[in-house]
């Protein structure tokens, strides 16, 4: 496994966009992302260190811009912080492995979770499973 905590290699190996959002927090224009309409089956992982987050079996279209999953592939995958970056209060979603940033979760998705994980295509790589 890469040492996704080593600034420096993270700065070489990530695009520009990449870092910004994965390490200071940024968030991609909405329905700029690659991964937006991904229908492919298969994970998604961290874009920082490849920890395992989502699944496509997972993903749906939420019609908000962004990548946006139900649930989460593997209950120790993310950590969740309070975000307070904005009036309205949010929840943030990091890498539980390396601490990047990926999104955010919301309390109005689809059943049987209710939870909208609405994460950035930049703070994701997607691993083709058939
Ligand atoms: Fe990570």
């Amino acid at each position: 496994m890469v040492d996704a905590m080593n600034d420096d290699e993270l700065r070489k190996r990530l695009t520009p966009e990449q870092y910004h959002v994965l390490r200071e927090k940024g968030t991609e224009p909405a329905f700029s992302g690659k991964l937006l309409h991904n229908k492919k089956k298969g994970v998604y992982v961290c874009g920082a260190c490849g920890n395992e987050l989502f699944s496509s079996d997972k993903k749906f279209d939420s019609g908000s811009g962004w990548p946006s999953f139900w649930d989460v592939a593997n209950p120790t995958g993310i950590n969740t912080k309070p975000d307070r970056s904005l009036v309205l209060k949010r929840t943030e979603l990091v890498c539980s492995r390396c601490g990047s940033h990926l999104g955010h979760v919301f309390d109005d998705g689809p059943k049987p979770t209710g939870k909208r994980y609405c994460v950035n295509s930049l703070s994701l790589a997607f691993e083709e499973r058939k």
